[in-house]
């Protein structure tokens, strides 16, 4: 328990709070955290919050089991999302760091810089100040090596992070820096973290080598006590007996610490393992264990950097770890961060596509209610913080974008368990002014969810959308005297559930099939998580935005990578070998099928289209001559449009 006195406190009330603390047996401690005066007191005595809070000279009570109160999970149950300039850390996003153990020159940085920009990191880090462990290394650049840092961070749209030593610099480096490190060897100096925590700005804090978990957490609390809102804990290996590695990744310290703590965690696996070629090992790890990020040493030539050079990846190791990590991602429920254009091309479609700016340019649609899959794969593509519309079915979704309330949408297609959403498929033939214009692939964790109190005996009806009965049909099997009650998404028969609370009995009797996201979203409880038929359960989503001549637009978050992947509807004449030569002409240009699906033609019956997903070949001009090729040989022949594949 916590609690933050008034300012000015008479001496005789703080006297009174300890002795009703102490008579209570609580054992206390008494603190000054940046301008708050704190008493922490713990123990079980018996004691009424609300009357303490009412002691003279109480501010206000916070009830913890925890030494911590401002990190601390309970007071702040959400996750906290990190924003350093464009960057977010935290939430549903893996953002990576990545830069040299030291800034070396301009060159360097730039060339660094423009490397791991290059391979998808989103923040550029570097020391200019370095402690090092003996006098005679190489201590940086200082002042000049920051400048330098910012130069290069402005030059390729990346925020920078560099360390921090002193109280002093710290006022000198405010300006030059986006966030501050606190490294390892400062996590409890504890001048360095008032004054750090006093200038506002974001902080990276490192984990002391042998600090304990509360303690680095209470380095935290120190940073959050004296005024900034957005720190990100950064595991880097701890002290053990092990000398192989530099230090011991504590890959347990990622969960604990994000039960504890609702501050992001990323993990530093180069200053944890010290060798370069485990580096990459680690680092995967870490992500699986549910880091919201990595910072990572890399250096164009490791071999001749003045500190750090043998656990820095090359910047091809560097780039084949984003693969992995974006590979990855999925399975823990994130994507990797990308550094968005910086021009948003999202208000440009918007305006060009009406001809006057658009208030729903930005917004992004989706089918459902708010806890949805849908949802879920937007926030994946768009970010935590995207503006949204939600619609009640996949056909509002194409009219939302047609009529310009929203600027792109988000449907899914096909299910790795259950095939083909083949209403969204007809849906492009109906609205041929949308396109495709990117993919993402969203693992799919049904949950079993109902009021508090229902048991899988008491439960009569499970409401889902065909698809969730579909992809659980093992674990339904089971049940064969529940009744099935389809809803047009998940999340909506989870909404049913809690809107029928008037209702007094029928709900112990109700369950819903969803995602873990729509039971928080509507307060209920998962009675059994993980029942879909096979864990390998992903639903493809597409992107979809409105057509400007032949192209549709890509919003900005999205990214700019060049297309590797089309989507194609066509239909071949009535007479034999005619799909044979379309399948042809993509053999013979070595372009490769992803996906071939036919469809009947609505009103010539036995007549069909064939939607087809090809992979576009790199050399430039191929892709194209097969797309007049095969315009030849086709009837009704669509482009739905082109994109990056999702792994
Ligand atoms: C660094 O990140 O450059 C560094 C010195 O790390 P740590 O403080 O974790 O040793
Ligand atoms: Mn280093």
């Amino acid at each position: 328990m916590i609690l933050v006195l008034s300012k000015g406190i008479a001496s005789h009330d703080r006297e009174m709070i300890r002795i009703y603390l102490q008579d209570r047996g609580f054992s206390i401690r008494e603190q000054q955290l940046g301008n708050e005066a704190i008493i922490g007191a713990t123990g079980k005595g018996p004691v009424d919050l609300r009357e303490l809070g009412l002691l003279p000279g109480v501010e206000r009570v916070a009830a913890t089991s925890k030494p911590y109160e401002l990190v601390s999970r309970e007071t702040h149950p959400e996750d906290t999302i990190v924003t350093v300039g464009p960057v977010k850390i935290g939430g549903s996003r893996i953002s990576l760091i990545a830069g040299p153990c030291a800034v070396e020159s301009k060159a360097q940085i730039m060339e660094t810089a423009a490397l791991v920009r290059e391979s998808g990191a989103v923040m550029l880090r570097g020391g200019a100040y370095k402690p090092r462990t003996s006098p005679y290394a190489f201590q940086g650049l200082g002042m000049k090596g920051l400048e330098y840092m910012k130069a290069a961070g402005e030059a390729y749209g990346m925020p920078i992070v560099t360390e921090v030593v002193s109280p002093e610099l710290a006022l000198q480096m405010k300006d030059l820096t986006d966030m501050f490190q606190i490294g390892a060897r400062n996590m409890q100096n504890f001048e360095l973290l008032k004054k750090v925590g006093s200038l506002g700005k974001p902080v990276l804090l490192k984990r002391g080598p042998s600090a304990t978990i509360e303690e680095w957490l209470l380095s935290a609390e120190y940073l959050l006590a004296s005024g900034t809102q957005d720190v990100v804990l950064c595991e880097r290996g701890i002290r053990t007996f092990e000398t192989y590695t530099r230090n011991t990744l504590d890959i347990s310290a990622i969960p604990v610490v994000k039960g504890l703590s609702h501050l992001p965690v990323i993990v530093d696996p180069s200053h944890a393992v010290g060798i370069r070629a485990k580096v990459s090992p680690v680092a995967l790890a870490a992500i699986a264990a549910g880091a919201d990020g990595l910072t990572v040493e890399v250096h164009p030539r490791p071999d001749e950097a003045l500190s750090d050079g043998p656990q820095s990846l090359y910047p091809e190791q560097f780039e084949r770890l984003l693969r992995d990590i974006e590979a990855l991602a999925p399975v823990v429920g994130k994507e990797l961060l990308r550094t968005p254009r910086l021009d948003s091309s999202c208000v440009t479609l918007g305006k060009a596509a009406q001809g006057k700016p658009l208030e729903g340019a930005l917004k992004v649609a989706f089918s459902g209610e708010s806890g949805a899959y849908a949802e879920q794969a937007l926030i994946r593509a768009f970010g935590e913080e995207a503006p949204r519309v939600s619609v009640s079915s996949f056909r509002a979704v194409f009219d939302a974008v047609l009529d310009g309330s929203a600027g792109a949408g988000v449907v899914p297609v096909e299910n790795s368990l259950a095939g083909s959403i083949h209403e969204n498929y007809d849906l492009f033939l109906r609205y041929p002014d949308i396109g495709i214009v990117g993919e993402l692939k969203l693992r799919i964790l049904h949950c079993l969810i109902a009021e508090e109190g229902t048991t899988l005996e008491s439960i009569r009806i499970v409401r889902s959308h065909p698809q969730g009965f579909a992809q659980c049909r093992d674990f339904l099997n089971h049940y064969p005297q529940w009744q099935l009650e389809t809803y047009t998404n998940t999340a909506s028969a989870v909404a049913s559930i809690v809107r029928e609370k008037a209702v007094p009995g029928a709900l112990a009797r109700v369950a819903a099939i969803a995602g873990e996201a729509a039971a928080k979203e509507f307060g209920l409880k998962v009675l059994k998580s993980g029942i879909e038929t096979n864990p390998l359960n992903y639903t493809r989503f597409v992107i979809i935005s409105r057509r400007i001549g032949d192209k549709a637009p890509v919003p900005s978050s999205l990214g700019s990578d060049t297309p590797n992947k089309a989507s194609l509807v066509f239909s071949v004449p009535d007479k034999p070998g005619s799909l044979f030569a379309c399948l042809h002409i993509l053999s013979e240009k070595g372009i490769n099928l992803s996906k071939l699906e036919s469809r009947p033609i609505q009103g010539q019956p036995w007549r069909y289209l064939f939607y087809v997903d090809v992979n576009i070949p790199d050399t430039e001009g191929v892709f194209e001559a097969a797309i007049a090729a095969l315009k030849t040989k086709t009837e009704d022949f669509r482009f739905l449009g082109s994109y990056r594949a999702s792994l």
